[in-house]
C-alpha cells in the first residue's frame, strides 16, 4: 500500500421524511480534495467506541468532517438554544476517534462542526448561537480571514483570504494548548485554530473541501494535510 490513507468522519443522515432510512455519508469533495493530493480517501460511519482503535490503525491521517452542533453537554453547559441538531453518538463516536488519533500520534484535520468537538475535547467552549456566519450552501464565499503570523494558515492563505462561512456555533473560550490562527476581522470570530503542544492537530471553522478550486490555500492545505502534518 503506497498510497497515504485519510479516514474521514461521515454523519448520519436520513433520507425519507419519517427518518427511518439513515445513510452515513459526507461530502464527495472530500474524497475529491484527498484524491487531487494523491490520497486515498476512506469513509467511517458512526460506530461503536470499541471499534475506534481499529479505524485509526487503518487510516494515516484523520479529517473531522461537518455537521451537526456539539452537544454542549460535553462543555458543562446547558442547551441554551431552540435546536435539534444534535446527535450524541456522533459526538461520542468522534471524540473517541480524536482521542484514539492522538494516542496513536495520527494527524487530524478538523473542520467546521469538527474544530468545534476538538476544542470541546481538549478543555474549551462554544458559543451556541452566533449571527452572520450561516450563508447557506457552501459554495462560494462570504467573509474574510486575517491569519496569524507564523502560523499554517499564514503560509498556505496568505495573511487574508475570502472563505466560506456555514457555521452557527463557534469557538467561545480557547482549549489551552491551541494557538487561534484565523479570525473573522468584522467579530473576532475564531476561524482556525492550531495545537501549540506538539499535537498534530489543525482545525478550520470554514469549509476548504468546498473552495479547493476557487481560493488559493484549501487544496493545498490538503496537502499540507498529507505531506506535513
Ligand atoms: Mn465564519
Amino acid at each position: 500500500m503506497c498510497r497515504t490513507i485519510v479516514g474521514v468522519s461521515a454523519n448520519l443522515c436520513p433520507v425519507d421524511q419519517a427518518g427511518k432510512n439513515i445513510h452515513s455519508s459526507v461530502s464527495c469533495k472530500f474524497a475529491e480534495s484527498i484524491k487531487l493530493v494523491g490520497g486515498l480517501p476512506m469513509v467511517i460511519p458512526v460506530g461503536d467506541k470499541s471499534l475506534v482503535k481499529d479505524y485509526i490503525e487503518t487510516v494515516d491521517k484523520l479529517i473531522l468532517s461537518g455537521g451537526q452542533n456539539v452537544h454542549p453537554q460535553f462543555y458543562g453547559e446547558e442547551k441554551a438554544i431552540d435546536s435539534d441538531d444534535y446527535n450524541l453518538a456522533r459526538d461520542e463516536f468522534e471524540l473517541a476517534l480524536l482521542k484514539e488519533a492522538i494516542r496513536q500520534g495520527k494527524p487530524v484535520l478538523a473542520i467546521c462542526r469538527g474544530l468545534q468537538l476538538v476544542n470541546v475535547a481538549f478543555g474549551g467552549t462554544l458559543n451556541q448561537q452566533i449571527d452572520n456566519h450561516w450563508q447557506g450552501q457552501p459554495f462560494g464565499t462570504s467573509h474574510s480571514i486575517r491569519t496569524e503570523k507564523g502560523s499554517v494558515v499564514e503560509r498556505l492563505f496568505g495573511q487574508a483570504s475570502q472563505i466560506n462561512s456555514v457555521h452557527r456555533q463557534s469557538i467561545k473560550d480557547l482549549a489551552p494548548n491551541f494557538r487561534a490562527t484565523a479570525f473573522d476581522p468584522r467579530d473576532n470570530t475564531i476561524e482556525a485554530i492550531e495545537a501549540v503542544d506538539g499535537s498534530r492537530i489543525i482545525g478550520l471553522q470554514w469549509h476548504p473541501e468546498f473552495l479547493i478550486n476557487e481560493e488559493k490555500g484549501n487544496l493545498e492545505l490538503f496537502q499540507y494535510l498529507l505531506q506535513e502534518l
